[in-house]
């Protein structure tokens, strides 16, 4: 499994991009987990192919982690992608992502490949992939996301502060990013991590890496 960090930055870091990562398998399958909006430009830097990226995953619809949908699949559009899009979301999340895509292609109603919109599930299995989610603290439903594929595992937090669910998915972890605000502790009810409960998280777990994006 190979992670490409395209982003860690906060949703109005200055040098940062947005918090997203690129997840390739041995297959050379790939995964964009969250799509904020300086995502798309820095996979141009990187000369992906049009059809190089299977499946869209977002933990959540903050403008950050998904702004820049309309702009990556235009750009698709505008290049020819022909490979059907897998996109994952949360069922309740759906719609507005969708208003994003018909952003992309407007007034034309459709677009020059087929998209498979599916729901995140508590678990599943997609090729040799296996996934799992479960809800961070956050001030809007949000996803963090387990990847087994390869003989490794994968989490990723999306935006929020750990809870006992989200701590659990990240139990035997071989990398693990988690959300990260600020460096003072804050309260038991904020919307996001802080370092000194991500040191202990880390510690707790025995995680070998802990990765933090942080907010500011
Ligand atoms: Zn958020």
């Amino acid at each position: 499994m190979k992670i490409d960090v395209i982003g860690s930055g906060s949703a109005f870091s200055l040098t940062r991009n947005t918090s997203s990562i690129l997840v390739t398998d041995k297959d050379d399958q790939r995964w964009l987990i969250d799509c904020g909006p300086t995502v798309p430009r820095a996979l141009w830097q990187r000369a992906l192919d049009v059809n190089d990226i299977d499946v869209l995953y977002f933990t959540h619809i903050h403008p950050d982690h998904c702004a820049g949908l309309p702009v990556l699949l235009n750009r698709w559009k505008s290049f020819g992608r022909r490979k059907p899009l897998i996109i994952y979301c949360q069922a309740q999340q759906r719609e507005s992502l969708q208003q994003l895509v018909s952003l992309a292609t407007w007034p034309v109603p459709h677009i020059c490949f087929d998209i498979d919109w599916r729901d995140s599930q508590a678990q599943w299995q997609w090729q040799q992939w296996h996934l799992s989610t479960a809800a961070t603290q956050h001030e809007m439903s949000n996803l963090s996301l387990r990847i087994e594929a390869d003989g490794h595992v994968l989490f990723y937090s999306g935006d929020g502060r750990p809870t006992d669910a989200s701590r659990a998915l990240m139990q035997g972890c071989d990398l693990a990013f988690q959300e990260c605000a600020v460096s003072m502790p804050l309260s038991k009810e904020a919307s996001h991590g802080d370092v000194v409960n991500c040191l202990a998280l880390q510690q707790s777990l025995s995680l070998p890496v802990l990765a933090l994006s942080l907010l500011r």
